[in-house]
């Protein structure tokens, strides 16, 4: 059984290691700390419960990819890892500071790859220890339910490395789209000016939040509307998203609203501060405006 490695608990690192321990690896799974590593694989447990409940799998399944999961406190324990992947919080001096400590117990084939929304792989591959062996691997939320991989090669990303993270999308069953390094990568240079566009909208009083959503899911065949889903995404990670759009190319199309910069500026993130474009304090959301 092959060992993978995952650095960071936090919602997408829990979901790539539960579905990469249902795929059959050994996960070492590690967080700033032995707690927090621990508290990442409490929540796959308690999600994989609700699977048994549902009768999506047994409890003799579920008990097995648990065992399969070692949540440990440092990155050492990584050493007979041939592949890690990075999913920690979306700061590039973060994941510098991470890829110079794995880089030191990793074996010289080993594979480091980086779940980043938006930094440039070419950029972040020179602080990993070898930029041929470094890539980007890019999830979406929930991980377990969405079925897509965009792997994103650096400038320096060899072929065998390319070929060992589809090797590995395709044990987890999910599809690969290849990506070129550039801004936003493919699914956020489409999805973000979109849902950007509805804060213009919104901002310059188009039409009303239920609105605009109901135009988008009806219109569009959307499954949710594009601020509904800004909320859920984190109106904070599509500002960081939209000014990486902006920043990378250059280009004033991908100019942040202004009401979304308000927005973040209040600190009305969506779901995760309970507040965005609509209120989640009570039973159904309450658009906010
Ligand atoms: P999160 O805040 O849920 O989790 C980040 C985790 O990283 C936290 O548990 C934090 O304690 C941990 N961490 C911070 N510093 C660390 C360190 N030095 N060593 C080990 N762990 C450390 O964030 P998330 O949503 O899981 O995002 C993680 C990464 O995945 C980011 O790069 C993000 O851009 C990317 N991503 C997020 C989404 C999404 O929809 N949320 C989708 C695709 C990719």
């Amino acid at each position: 059984m092959q060992t993978i490695g995952v650095i960071g608990a936090g919602q997408m690192g829990a979901g790539i290691a539960q579905v990469s321990a249902a795929a059959g690896y050994r996960v070492i799974l590690s967080d700033v700390d032995q707690a927090r590593a621990e508290a990442g694989k409490a929540g796959i447990a308690k999600r994989l419960a609700r699977n048994v409940e549902k009768g999506k799998i047994d409890g003799q399944a579920r008990d097995a990819l648990l065992g399969r999961i070692e949540p440990v406190g440092d990155v050492a324990a990584m050493a007979p890892c041939a592949l890690v992947i990075e999913a920690a919080t979306e700061r590039e001096a973060i994941k510098r500071q991470i890829f110079e400590r794995v880089g030191a117990v990793l074996g010289k084939d080993a594979v480091l790859a980086s779940n980043t929304s938006s930094i440039p792989i070419t950029r972040l591959a020179q602080a990993a220890p070898d930029p041929a062996r470094f890539i980007g691997v890019h999830f979406f939320n929930p991980v377990p339910v969405m079925g897509l991989i965009e792997i994103i090669r650096g400038l320096a990303t060899s072929d065998e490395t390319v070929a060992t993270i589809e090797t590995y999308a395709a044990q987890l069953g999910k599809q690969v789209v290849r990506a070129n390094d550039a801004p936003g990568f493919i699914v956020n240079r489409v999805l973000m000016p979109m849902l950007n566009e509805a804060c213009f909208a919104l901002g310059e009083g188009v039409a009303t939040i239920p609105d605009i959503d109901l135009a988008c899911q009806l219109g569009l065949n959307h499954p949710m509307g594009p601020l509904t889903l800004a909320d859920f995404i984190g109106l904070d990670t599509c500002l960081e998203i939209t000014r990486v759009l902006f920043e990378g190319t250059g280009d004033p199309k991908f100019r942040p609203a202004p009401l979304l910069i308000k927005y973040v500026e209040a600190g009305w993130y969506g779901r995760k501060s309970g507040r965005g474009f609509y209120d989640y304090s009570g039973e159904t959301p309450v658009p906010t405006r």
